[in-house]
């Protein structure tokens, strides 16, 4: 019996999945396959994972299927399975990373030319390469981007057609999924806030659809649930992405929430053209910048131990959740990279490893633009104070209560900044400064100033071509 391969990447849903419906309209018995490869290590995202593939493959059974989980390399893997199933094509989604498209150029070349490779461009609303300046290349500043995207039309999500599976679609080992789950019990606190697969995703987006309105208002202040928290979903596929667009642009006032869903394809589109995005500054003036790389002030940021109330609150929420709000995740990258000068690599590496919507081009694109280094950056100069910025998005301090309870009994006055409270509202607060949470580990006026004068050392050996 002849078979479609549907090899699931991170298009892990049924509706609006154009690699299946195009299987489903091939005719012939699908086989829906995911292989489990060196790409899915990282931590946190690694859980997400493997629920969500759990949830997809019961989707499929109730369909009648089911969804074989495979391990390895996916071009092996894919090349051995095609030929044991007869396979005569695999239809698959593009992905944009340059291991993982190059992935399907070998397969391509691994597979008999009796066997065809259909591959969709699902996962963007904006095929890389169709949004370009006269030049030819990705506008460097996202507004003009934008305004150049939202020109183009995006079809409509498709309709799911009734799905007849091969044979060797009902599998249920679940050695491989099992093994996606991390050793550690880190992962407890993720299913509290977090129910990853496609029906979770859909619940997600219906209730921003509903608060989409106040989006524009809300969507800085971490204390409150502004934000539509669909970035694992969106990651991960579990929504198409044009669906997403279709149905918020169908209610009025979106635009603000919309508008975001471009910043995700303005990142794809810069790493397409900048594959080395993850690691490389885009400006060369980086490349000299004279970083401190510190072990002891990288280890206090991560376990929120900074001495700065918001910072430690983020990160905290960060190891806690396996998410971050937006403005905080500014925050706590302009003080890695600012403050303590440690390089915006090691941040963006332990971001892709602990958070769940962990995504490279979008975690590269971020870290990039608060570092001062990315196409469409914040000036450098521009360093965030922690306390103000504090001070302005988590207004009465709930948000740091809630993640650093040491400072849950502190006045909101001084939330932010406890070391300018008086010993007697310290010690009213039930908090000894030092003991139960630490001073700042650097003064905030000094390192901004450090940080100025590492940008100006990175400059002048620029211009002096050192
Ligand atoms: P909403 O505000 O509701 O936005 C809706 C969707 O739009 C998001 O789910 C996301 O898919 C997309 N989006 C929103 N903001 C951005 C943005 N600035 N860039 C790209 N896409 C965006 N996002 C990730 O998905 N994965 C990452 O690894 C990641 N790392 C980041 C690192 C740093 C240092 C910074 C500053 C930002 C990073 N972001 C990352 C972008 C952004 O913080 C998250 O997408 C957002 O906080 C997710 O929350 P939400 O779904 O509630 O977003």
């Amino acid at each position: 019996m002849h078979a479609a391969i549907v090899w699931f990447r991170r298009d892990l849903r049924l509706s609006d999945n154009p690699a299946l419906n195009r299987a489903v309209e091939s005719g012939l018995p699908i086989l829906p396959v995911y292989v489990v490869d060196e790409l899915d290590s990282n931590g946190a995202a690694r859980w997400w994972l493997h629920h969500s593939l759990a949830s997809l493959r019961e989707s499929l059974q109730s369909l009648g299927g089911g969804l074989k989980i495979l391990e390895g390399d996916p071009v092996t893997r894919l090349a051995e399975l095609a030929k044991a199933v007869d396979a005569e094509v695999i239809y698959c989604a593009h992905r944009y990373e340059a291991e993982a498209s190059g992935q399907l150029q070998c397969l391509r070349k691994s597979l008999p030319e009796s066997v065809r490779l259909n591959a969709a461009h699902s996962a963007l609303l904006t095929e890389p390469g169709s949004v370009v300046t006269g030049s030819g290349s990705v506008s460097k500043v996202f507004t003009p981007f934008y305004k150049a995207a939202t020109r183009q039309a995006f079809a409509e999500p498709e309709t799911q057609t009734p799905v007849q599976f091969h044979d060797a679609a009902k599998d249920d080992s679940t050695t491989v999924l099992d093994r996606l789950l991390p050793t550690l019990d880190w992962a407890d606190g993720f299913s509290v806030d977090w129910t990853p697969g496609e029906t979770a995703a859909r619940d997600r987006l219906n209730a921003a659809v509903r608060k989409s309105p106040d989006y524009g208002e809300m969507r800085d202040r971490p204390d409150l649930e502004g934000t539509s928290r669909l970035s694992p979903h969106m990651h991960f596929g579990e929504i198409s992405v044009r669906e997403t667009w279709h149905r918020l642009s169908s209610v009025r006032d979106a635009e603000p929430l919309t508008r975001q869903l471009f910043w995700r394809d303005f990142s794809y589109h810069l790493l397409v053209e900048n594959p080395a995005m993850g690691w490389q500054p885009l400006r060369s003036e980086f490349e000299n910048f004279p970083w401190v790389d510190d072990d002891v002030l990288l280890n206090a940021w991560k376990t929120g131990q900074t001495g700065y109330p918001v910072v430690d609150a983020g990160m905290r929420q960060l190891w806690q959740t396996g998410w971050m709000h937006n403005r905080v995740r500014m925050i706590v990258a302009s003080f890695l990279v600012k403050h303590l000068l440690v390089p915006w690599q090691r941040g963006a590496d332990w971001f892709l490893d602990t958070l769940l919507d962990a995504d490279l081009a979008n975690n590269s694109a971020g870290w990039q633009w608060v570092a001062g280094c990315g196409t469409d950056a914040t000036p450098y100069f521009r360093i965030f104070n922690p306390i103000t910025q504090g001070k302005k998005f988590d207004v009465s301090g709930d948000y740091v209560r809630k993640f650093v309870p040491e400072l849950a009994s502190v006045p909101t006055k001084f939330i932010h900044d406890p070391w300018n409270a008086s010993a007697d509202m310290l010690a009213s607060s039930s908090i000894r400064l030092g003991e139960d949470y630490p001073y700042p580990i650097v003064d905030h006026q000094e390192a901004r100033q450090r940080a100025l004068d590492a940008y100006q050392l990175s400059r002048d050996l620029l211009k002096s071509g050192a």
